[in-house]
This record gives C-alpha cells, sequence and structure tokens, in this order.
C-alpha cells in the first residue's frame, strides 16, 4: 500500500453527498496527519459508493482531507502538528499564514464554519487517524452522553480522557463548539486493514446518524463484524491515566514489541531516553506507543472503566447531580465561570477527579492545591435528543 499512497493525490474536498433531504451534517476529515492517508482513502472509497448506488439520503456526508500537502508527501506535517493548533484562543486570534499548516488551518476552518453556519444542530464531526503501532481500533471522545451514543455503536474499545491530555484537537474545538465528535483510529498506518476499519466506521456513522437506512448498506453487518472482531476481548471502555510528554532532546525510544493495548505490570520498563529506562507508574494497558520519528507523546497508560460506571454516571448527569458538587466542602464555583469549579484538593482529597468525571467534568487545570475543573460542552442533535 505504502508506494501508491506515495503517489496518491489528495485534494481538500474528498466529495460531498447528498440529495436535498434535510437531516444531520456528518463532516469526516482523513489524513489531518499526513502520514495517516488510509481515512482520507477509506472516504474516497465510501464517496465511490454512494456515487455508484445513489441511495435516499436525509442531510448531507461532507468528507475533507486534513493536511492535504503532508498527505501528498506522505509526512506527518512540515511545521506544526495540524492536530494541536486548534486551541479556540489561537482560532479566534486569526493568526497571520506563515507556514504550511497555517494555511491547512485557515483553509479547513473556512469550509467547516461555511458548513457550520448552514447547520447548527445535528451535526457530527468524525475525525479520522491512524497509529504508528499495530493493535485494535479504537475511538476517542470527549465524555459526553451524545458522544458515548455514537461511538458505542462503533463496537470498538472507547477511550474517555484524551482531552485532558493533549490540546489543540480538532476533534475538541469541534466538540467545544457543541456537536457530537468522535475520533477514530483505524490500526496501523500501513496496513490495509486500517482503510476497511475506517469505512465501516463511515457506514455505521452514517446509519447511527440517520443519514441511511440500515437496508440501503448492503454490507452493514459485515462492516459491525470486521469492528468487533477486531477488538474482540478488549474491554469495551478505557479512560486515560497518564501520558509520557517528550521532546526531541530526550531521544526517547520505545522498546520493541508493543502493541495498542498492551497489559503492563506496575513497573514495567517499556522504553529508554536519555536519562535510561523508562518505567510505567502503574499497571493497566499500554495505549499509542509511539514507533514513529515525530510525536510529542512517547506513549500513554489507560486502565479499565467498567460499563457499570458509564450506566451511573448517565444516571447521574440526567438527575442534574452535577449542579450539586458544589455545595461539597473544598468545592465552589469559579467567580467568573459558572461551568468551572475551583477544588481545594487539600479538603476535598478522595477520588476528586473520579467523581468529577462521572458527573461530566474535565480537569482543566491543577495550581497548587487548587484544581480547576470545567464541564464538557454538551453535545446538542437536535428537538427532544439533547443529552
Ligand atoms: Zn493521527
Amino acid at each position: 500500500m505504502q508506494s501508491s499512497v506515495a503517489t496518491k493525490k489528495f485534494q481538500r474536498w474528498l466529495g460531498s453527498y447528498g440529495n436535498g433531504q434535510k437531516g444531520p451534517l456528518v463532516i469526516c476529515i482523513g489524513g489531518i496527519h499526513g502520514n495517516e492517508p488510509a481515512g482520507a482513502i477509506a472516504l474516497q472509497n465510501v464517496l465511490r459508493q454512494l456515487n455508484e448506488t445513489k441511495p435516499a439520503f436525509a442531510g448531507r456526508l461532507l468528507a475533507l482531507a486534513g493536511n492535504v500537502k503532508a498527505l501528498n508527501e506522505g509526512v506527518r506535517y512540515f511545521h506544526h502538528d495540524l492536530n494541536r493548533m486548534w486551541l479556540p484562543a489561537r482560532v479566534r486570534s486569526q493568526p497571520k499564514v506563515e507556514t504550511a499548516e497555517d494555511a491547512e488551518q485557515q483553509e479547513l476552518l473556512t469550509i467547516i464554519s461555511d458548513a457550520l453556519t448552514q447547520q447548527q444542530t445535528g451535526v457530527i464531526f468524525l475525525d479520522l487517524h491512524t497509529t504508528s503501532s499495530s493493535g485494535a481500533p479504537f475511538a476517542l471522545i470527549s465524555d459526553t452522553l451524545l458522544n458515548r451514543r455514537f461511538a458505542l455503536q462503533l463496537r470498538t474499545p472507547l477511550i474517555l480522557g484524551l482531552e485532558e491530555s493533549i490540546e489543540g484537537t480538532i476533534l475538541n474545538y469541534i466538540n467545544d463548539l457543541g456537536h457530537a465528535a468522535i475520533g477514530f483510529e483505524a490500526g496501523q498506518h500501513e496496513s490495509p486493514q486500517s482503510i476497511k476499519n475506517h469505512e465501516a466506521a463511515v457506514w455505521i456513522t452514517l446509519v447511527e446518524a440517520g443519514c441511511l437506512i440500515p437496508e440501503q448498506v448492503p454490507d452493514l453487518s459485515a462492516h459491525r463484524q470486521t469492528l468487533m472482531e477486531a477488538s474482540r476481548n478488549l474491554p469495551s471502555v478505557f479512560e486515560i491515566r497518564y501520558r509520557h510528554a517528550i521532546q526531541a532532546s530526550d531521544q526517547f525510544v520505545m522498546k520493541a514489541g508493543f502493541t495498542n493495548f498492551y497489559p503492563v505490570k506496575k513497573a514495567a520498563p517499556v522504553a529508554a531516553d536519555c536519562r535510561g529506562e523508562v518505567q510505567v507508574k502503574e499497571a493497566g494497558y499500554l495505549f499509542m506507543p509511539l514507533y514513529q520519528k515525530l510525536g510529542e507523546d512517547g506513549f500513554f497508560l489507560v486502565r479499565e472503566v467498567k460499563p457499570f460506571w458509564l450506566g451511573v454516571s448517565a444516571w447521574l448527569r440526567r438527575l442534574g447531580a452535577d449542579r450539586l458538587l458544589h455545595w461539597l466542602p473544598g468545592v465552589a464555583y469559579l467567580p467568573t465561570d459558572k461551568n468551572s469549579l475551583v477544588i481545594n484538593t487539600r479538603i476535598a482529597r478522595w477520588f476528586v477527579i473520579e467523581i468529577c468525571h462521572l458527573l461530566g467534568f474535565r480537569k482543566h487545570a491543577q495550581v497548587g492545591d487548587q484544581l480547576i475543573i470545567s464541564r464538557r460542552r454538551q453535545s446538542s442533535w437536535g428537538r427532544n435528543q439533547d443529552v
């Protein structure tokens, strides 16, 4: 696949599909990292099939290539990681176009903003990636109930909490605008299976969003089977426990042989850097071990979240229990922002982050004993379906 990818030329518009019927807007991006063409190829394949079979379609599918120039050169990026440039303050400030990635971001932003101006509810964003290590595909979300609903339909492991470790992703940017946003990692960059997994994720999402009825996707059960088999024997939900941040001067090298969701014991040696051996701090599953040169995340550590707790948290949020948090000792609203709480961790000591996660908050900053958490922006899916 690698040689065919290197010669393949991508354009920003991979295509769109819809036949004028009202319905959801599904925005898909493939290749926001230029060394991950599988998502863009999968979107081309899905569009080809749609255009050949011309099924009735509620709403519109909009498919975009991410870092077009980098995709066409087969590199991850030239100057900046295009998936770390979406901090709201940076986007609002409309920075000058100085690098290749500035130009890519401006173009994407214009197209996405125009599409969102035309349609403000019933929007779902699907961001397609691959990883340098091999292993099962998985979905990534900011933990809102609507995101959960779509991501769990993919039947691959679901990862919660990545937005607390990585800032400036396009997924978070669109989520914080109030839309459903799912990241999907299909497998290893060069594996042909990754393209198939991406296609499966797009078809399933189009059905779950209500754009297509199941009967119009002849391979739907095969697509579901593909993703279920790829993640067999793995827990269905994980949360991020640790991110091993790296920079070039660390000379970080992952030890060979690790895959996504590789189980590790406490203090297991997993990598080396200029200071010596790198060990994991607690038992769990290794997640996204880095086997490529460019990147700022050496590896992550995740642990299983029992489905029971997902049920409890959905129930508590529907009851509005999140509005009672500030009654607890050591917890108060941030005076400037009613969606943020400041917690004195000397007073509120036990399971603070766990409780906040259950109730739909994310860790924002920690300054000494003061932990600031913010309510995740809840997504809207049109009338009577807000969650
Ligand atoms: Zn990526």
